[in-house]
């Protein structure tokens, strides 16, 4: 099912107050609007704690350009977003496209925003808090910048064009060095009050688990995240100097990734089972436990690990299956695999710029 932006209901307090911070761009709003109607671009930023992700979509909203740099983790705001507009500059280039056509920047970063200020109230794995992100990258590439949870641009890129399409009530897991999500409940996006809601990282699985980067214990995400998997591999592998696993990445400890345990499964390594094991169990567990409050129509799990497709989730789905609450009976969630793979983000960010960031998500 399409969305209608146009129909869309503008978003309370920023787009309204935009053109006052961009005086130069007023005097030639005739020309702009012009542009924008014959080729305009959208920017989509996804900044994680690792890697910082751009693209560039056309006016028919087709990813054309990509460009990939390493976030400068640890090194203050500043430097962060002068990264993320050099990665939107080489995306560009690799598109084809002179930035001058560039009509608006969005961001989806590992946190949660306040959507009326454009601040980035808290975000643990780029070690910001209460951070006028969206200020001071307006001021550095003198357009309209949209920031959002990275969780809910990937679910707006798999909602708009991928695996959740169609669907009204829908949560997306992204598993990276975190895990993001987002949640589409009644066809809206669910924020809290606050902005701080759907952090579906942060719901502890385990008690007096291993510390979390929020300061709490035994989070979703230091399990079931792509760094929970690696931690995991390097673990089993330490415990089992025979594991195939070690031939797999060179006998380099630090080479292991996350599919360093689904190569050795394939090859029946004992070690690589039982890892596998371990992680499907705590990701079933939150999945579960997202399903139990939410009952989506689709939960779609995208980021680095969910590209093992049926490998992960087919013993996902049977794992759940066994566990979750509405298990005797009546319509049961489809847990799907991303459609868009690593793009979803840099999608749903980049469209966030469309329609001036009225892009509510209403299911019409
Ligand atoms: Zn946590």
């Amino acid at each position: 099912m399409e969305a209608d932006f146009s129909k869309s209901p503008k978003p309370a307090g920023r787009a309204g107050g935009k053109t006052k911070r961009f005086p130069s761009m007023n005097k030639n709003k005739g020309k702009r609007e012009k542009a924008m109607k014959q080729e305009g671009y959208l920017a989509g930023v996804d900044l994680g704690a690792t890697t910082i992700k751009a693209g560039i979509l056309n006016e028919k909203l087709e990813l054309i350009g990509k460009a990939r740099t390493l976030t400068p983790a640890g090194k203050g705001g500043e430097a962060l977003t002068a990264a993320l507009w050099q990665t939107v500059l080489l995306a560009c280039r690799q598109a084809g496209v002179s930035e001058k056509l560039l009509t608006s920047v969005g961001v989806g970063c590992p946190g949660s925003v306040d959507q009326k200020s454009g601040r980035l109230l808290h975000a643990c794995n780029l070690s910001l808090i209460d951070d006028d992100f969206s200020g001071r990258l307006e001021g550095l590439c003198q357009r309209p910048v949209y920031l959002e949870n990275d969780g809910n641009c990937a679910l707006l890129g798999e909602w708009k064009k991928g695996a959740a399409a169609g669907f009204s009530q829908a949560v997306m897991l992204t598993l990276g060095t975190g895990i993001g999500g987002g949640i589409l409940v009644d066809g809206k996006l669910y924020r809290g009050f606050n902005g701080f809601g759907g952090e579906v990282g942060h719901m502890v699985v385990q008690a007096d688990g291993p510390l979390c980067s929020c300061g709490r214990r035994g989070c979703f995400e230091v399990y079931a995240s792509a760094s929970g998997l690696i931690r995991m591999t390097r673990q089993a592998m330490k415990e089992d100097r025979d594991s195939l696993m070690w031939k797999l990445c060179g006998g380099d400890l630090l080479k292991a990734d996350g599919t360093t345990p689904f190569l050795g499964l394939q090859q029946k390594d004992e070690a690589a089972r039982r890892t596998v094991t371990l992680f499907l169990k705590y990701l079933a567990v939150g999945v579960t436990n997202i399903i139990n409050l939410f009952q989506p129509e689709a939960l779609v799990i995208g980021g680095g690990v969910g590209r093992q497709g049926e490998a992960l989730l087919g013993p996902l789905r049977r794992l759940v299956a066994e566990q979750v609450y509405s298990r005797y009976g009546g319509a049961q969630t489809n847990i799907l695999s991303s459609a868009l793979g690593d793009d979803a983000g840099i999608i749903g960010a980049g469209l966030l710029g469309k329609e001036n960031g009225s892009y509510e998500m209403s299911v019409l």
